[in-house]
């Protein structure tokens, strides 16, 4: 039969979330097996400490408990940490770095995972839109191939710590406190290397230039990121490479600008060709299109040329390319030109075309 878990933890039923980590915390220091080495009893109470707040910590499991005891949560498909090693993988949250085990029963370091590195990428204008294919030169820390990232001279084996006899953790008195720290002289690894490989140094990475072939694709914009995997540092003692993020900037371009997938441009128009309207070769991002402009046109208008902007990453759709037309007075007008645009503005007066009579009407307004 086993003790209810309540009992176990020394707490009511009623107790609050806050009583139960505060009583499981107390338990587990007291009962540690770093501070009871060979002590059958106190790692059983650990172990029964540790069960109780699997289910009494979690509010769904302590619920199930609750209402249908042991039983409930057998059929739930939940039957207690199966070993040690589950045990300690809760102890991050609760202790922090009290034990010194990063949250976890890592009291080895076996083969680990190389770091992410990244790149950062600038590209032009016109390769972000079109796509790009490039040549990366990364300067990392990779595997050492005559180690194989293991850090030892060929030929030889490593040595049991004699600092922590191969634990990897060393205890420490602090007042009265005893504590487990990882060993200063491995570093956690139980093992040291007396005979380091010639080429690392016993690290087991060694810096290395490596080309890295990278194909853009069209549409991609600054921020745009990309994951080559494997690509990053190395792994040690068979461990796999991290991966290599880059990271895209685009630079501007002179006379396009991306608003999404939308291609926006600016162009000047003459007050000749707005008032009586024509037709225009626009030059786009991939070629050029035609644009009609009608008669009348405002200043600041904007004329909308489907598909002629930028493909969308994920869809390929291209965007659209927005048209924003500026109306330009003319400045260097010769004698006859004057003359004619005299002679327009006569006869625009007469029409009675002055600005729809808008200054008369800010005048009676501001009366
Ligand atoms: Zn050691
Ligand atoms: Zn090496």
């Amino acid at each position: 039969m086993k003790t209810c878990y309540y009992k176990t933890l020394g707490v009511e039923r009623s107790a609050t979330a806050d009583e139960i980590k505060k009583s499981y915390r107390k338990l587990a220091m007291k009962y540690h097996p770093d501070r009871n080495p060979d002590n059958k009893e106190a790692e059983d109470k650990f172990k029964a400490a540790a069960e109780a707040y699997e289910v009494l910590g979690d509010a769904e499991k302590r619920k199930v408990y609750d209402q249908y005891g042991f039983e409930g949560l057998q059929n739930t498909g939940y039957s207690g940490p199966g070993d040690f090693n589950d045990i300690f993988s809760h102890f991050g949250d609760i202790f922090g770095d009290l034990f010194g085990m990063g949250g976890g029963g890592q009291r080895r370091q076996g083969p680990s995972q190389g770091a992410d590195l990244r790149y950062d990428l600038q590209i032009s204008f016109m390769e972000a839109v079109h796509g790009v294919e490039k040549e990366l030169e990364i300067t990392k820390r990779d595997t050492c191939w005559t180690c194989d990232g293991s850090g030892l001279r060929p030929g030889h084996q490593p040595q049991t710590c004699p600092t922590c006899q191969g634990r990897g953790q060393v205890i420490q008195s602090q007042g009265f406190f005893r504590l487990s720290t990882t060993c200063p002289h491995c570093h956690g690894q139980g093992q040291i290397v007396t005979d380091p490989c010639n080429d690392c140094g016993g690290g087991g990475l060694v810096r290395k230039t490596k080309k890295v072939a990278l194909k853009i694709p069209a549409g991609v914009d600054t921020g745009s990121r990309m994951r080559l995997q494997r690509e990053g540092e190395g792994g040690r003692k068979g461990g796999p490479a991290g991966d290599l993020y880059v990271i895209i900037h685009v630079e501007e371009h002179e006379f396009f600008q991306r608003h999404g997938n939308d291609i926006l441009c600016r162009i000047p128009l003459s007050m000749v060709q707005a008032a009586l309207g024509c037709e225009l070769d626009i030059p786009t991002i991939h070629d050029a299109a035609k644009l009609k402009i009608p008669a009348g046109t405002q200043g600041g208008s904007t004329f909308r040329i489907r598909n002629e902007g930028v493909p969308s990453l994920r869809t390929r759709e291209r965007g659209d390319m927005i048209v924003e037309v500026l109306v330009q007075t003319p400045t260097k007008l010769n004698k006859r030109q004057k003359e004619l645009l005299r002679e327009f503005g006569e006869i625009e007066e007469k029409a009675g075309a002055d600005g729809d009579g808008f200054l008369k009407k800010l005048f009676q307004k501001s009366a």
